[in-house]
């Protein structure tokens, strides 16, 4: 598959642990070496800023997508290729997933989850059909991927959903990920329901 434009979900909390520091940098690298534009959240803090600052120093290029009301609170990252600016969080969400070839989700706290979820929930329904990819660095995710698992188990969700998303340890697996996903189309619409 030829990868152009990734969205990565991710923290914009500062006060995080180096190992998922390495793990946006890394990234970061990769996304810029191989020409992938980055789409993400738009913010100069947390894992946000770190991975924005990383491609733009490797020569990559970043796209922002922001409600408004973060450019008066100056949550906004000042250098990137692009900045949008949308007038609301829900928007946010729909602008950041549109024509990417993939969503990779990076540790992060009830934004990076929400914006997990509601991509997944659209996934089920076929309203998008990319691959998901979360990236569990140090076993952060552990509990994210039980909780999926308990879903699949109790039937929340059908067997075929377990090849929604896939789960890597290293940045550096990321891309045979994606190109390993299994593809996705709007028939999935037919096995949303669990029944
Ligand atoms: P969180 O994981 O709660 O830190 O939220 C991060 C995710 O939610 C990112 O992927 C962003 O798209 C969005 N978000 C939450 N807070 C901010 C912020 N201060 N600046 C920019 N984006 C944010």
């Amino acid at each position: 598959m030829d990868i152009k434009r990734v969205c990565v979900y991710c923290a914009s909390s500062t006060i995080i642990a180096p190992v998922f520091v390495d793990h946006a940098i890394k990234l970061a690298n990769i996304l810029a070496d191989n020409n992938i534009h980055l789409v993400f959240g738009g913010s100069r803090t947390g894992l946000m800023g770190i991975l924005a600052d990383q491609i733009n120093e490797r020569g990559g290029t970043t796209v922002g997508i922001m409600p408004e009301f973060m450019k008066e609170v100056e949550w906004h990252h000042e250098n990137l290729t692009e900045m949008i600016w949308v007038d609301t969080m829900a928007r946010r969400k729909e602008v950041m997933i549109e024509d990417v070839d993939a969503v990779i989700t990076l540790p992060g706290g009830c934004g990076t989850m929400e914006e997990f979820m509601e991509t997944l929930s659209l996934k089920r329904l076929g309203l998008f059909t990319k691959p998901m990819i979360i990236l569990n660095s140090d076993n952060f995710y552990n509990p994210l991927i039980d909780l999926l698992e308990a879903m699949l188990r109790e039937n929340f969700l059908g067997p075929k959903h377990r090849q929604m998303w896939e789960v890597v340890d290293k940045p550096e697996d990321i891309i045979s990920a994606i190109n390993n996903s299994t593809t996705w189309d709007s028939s999935a619409q037919d096995f949303a329901l669990v029944d």
